[in-house]
């Protein structure tokens, strides 16, 4: 049979709790912009240093001082971990939870310490308290569920979590006074201090994949989409339009292309500001997203000038959606917002291996024939020497 010795387990986690807060709170002061809660997580590591410090001086320091102080530390732990798991998922608040729990768990703890000392009591008290911290957090996880892996980690962790404090309150109250007390000094409640603390561990690496996966999500987005616009940009772009080509190849549909670029939009920007002419900008993109379909691309390829791809769609249907662009922008003027119009080229794919390069070039040449046929206009390009 192996042995855990109590205080080892206590020390390697309390040293193993403070590299994990340094290791947050380096992930918090490089995005906290982008990801929210890693610093509460931090601080409630650290929270929970303090605890594992006084419970090691258990028998240096008086107990009406250690306990009460270990476990109002562990509550603060726990509780600041509820509330950066909150911060993470975009919900405020919390602090009610938070202080409620802990100032009742230290009258309890208080109370059957030094007025009527009872052991069982004290770890029903702390198991059930905890417990709320647990539940919020498995409620949070649940609602803003999704496949991929981390989630379902993160969130089986707090339901073991939950079910594990759950339980150890219940046994607690129904355990004979000496069972407990047998129970605190068995090796049976060494292997249950062994493993409290190694979840404790497990989920704080959980929440930091949370995190980390967040952050890739967040870095992907950046480097495909326009922080204007919010649609895709050029990279972006290439590598949707990689995909949609071989899917096209395989089925031999239409693919066709629209070059948009805003008309006068130099004395847009000379007349309102650079400021307003962004708001344009950020107008137009929006018009053009609600004007297409969900399996279409739209892409800001630089200054004012979009591309939309569009699958299976053929010239005549590309067509008449430039003009739902041209009269969806000319309905739908926003106050403040400067009235604008644009001009648009479209082409169609011509043979299934036609490159971006040409489509693009056969589209831009019939976007100026737009601009020279007077703007606010449609124009489809030419077939081009590729069709012979
Ligand atoms: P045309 O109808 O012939 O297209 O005329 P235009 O004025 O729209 O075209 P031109 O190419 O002369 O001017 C484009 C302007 O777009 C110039 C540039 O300052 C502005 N621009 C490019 N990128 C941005 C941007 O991100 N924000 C703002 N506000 N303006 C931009
Ligand atoms: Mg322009
Ligand atoms: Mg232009």
């Amino acid at each position: 049979m192996f042995a855990l010795d109590p205080f080892t387990v206590l020390f390697t986690t309390t040293l193993t709790c403070v590299v994990l807060a340094a290791a947050m709170y380096s992930v918090h002061l490089s995005f906290r912009r982008e990801v929210a809660g890693v610093g509460h997580w931090a601080c409630g590591l650290l929270a929970m240093v303090g605890a594992g410090i006084l419970f090691l001086l258990r028998g240096k320091l008086t107990d009406a001082i250690a306990l009460p102080g270990a476990n109002v530390c562990l509550m603060w732990g726990i509780g600041l971990s509820m509330i950066g798991t909150r911060r993470f998922f975009g919900v405020a608040g919390g602090w009610a939870i938070f202080h409620g729990a802990w100032l009742l768990e230290l009258s309890a703890i208080l109370y059957w310490l030094l007025v009527e000392p009872n052991f069982p009591y004290r770890a029903a008290a702390f198991s059930f308290f905890v417990s709320v911290f647990y539940i919020d957090q498995l409620r949070l996880v649940w609602r803003h569920r999704s496949h991929h892996f981390t989630n379902w980690f993160f969130g089986i962790l707090l339901a073991v979590q939950s079910l594990n404090t759950l339980t150890r309150g219940v046994a607690a109250l129904f355990m004979e006074s000496n069972a407990a007390d047998l129970l605190r000094r068995s090796a049976l409640a060494n292997v249950y201090l062994a493993v409290a603390n190694f979840m404790a561990l497990l989920m704080t690496v959980a929440f930091l994949m949370l995190a980390t996966r967040k952050l890739q999500k967040i870095l992907e987005q950046r480097s495909t989409h326009d922080p204007l616009t919010g649609v895709l940009n050029r990279r972006g772009f290439l590598q949707f339009f990689g995909r949609v080509r071989a899917r096209q190849q395989r089925s031999d549909s239409p693919l066709s292309l629209m070059a948009i670029d805003l008309d006068h939009f130099k004395a847009i920007n000379d007349q309102h500001g650079h400021a307003q002419g962004d708001k344009v900008l950020t107008h137009v993109a929006s018009v053009i997203m609600r004007s297409v379909r969900r399996c279409d691309y739209v892409a800001r390829f630089g200054g004012e000038e979009f591309v939309v791809l569009l699958p299976e769609t053929t010239l005549p249907h590309a067509h008449q959606l430039a003009q739902r662009i041209q009269s969806l922008l000319r309905d739908s003027l926003q106050p403040g917002v400067p009235a604008c119009t644009v001009s648009i080229g479209l082409a169609g794919q011509q043979v299934a291996d036609e490159s971006l390069d040409s489509l693009i070039s056969r589209a831009d040449a019939a976007l100026y024939r737009a601009k020279a046929n007077g703007r606010n206009r449609a124009e489809i390009a030419a077939p081009g020497p590729l069709a012979a």
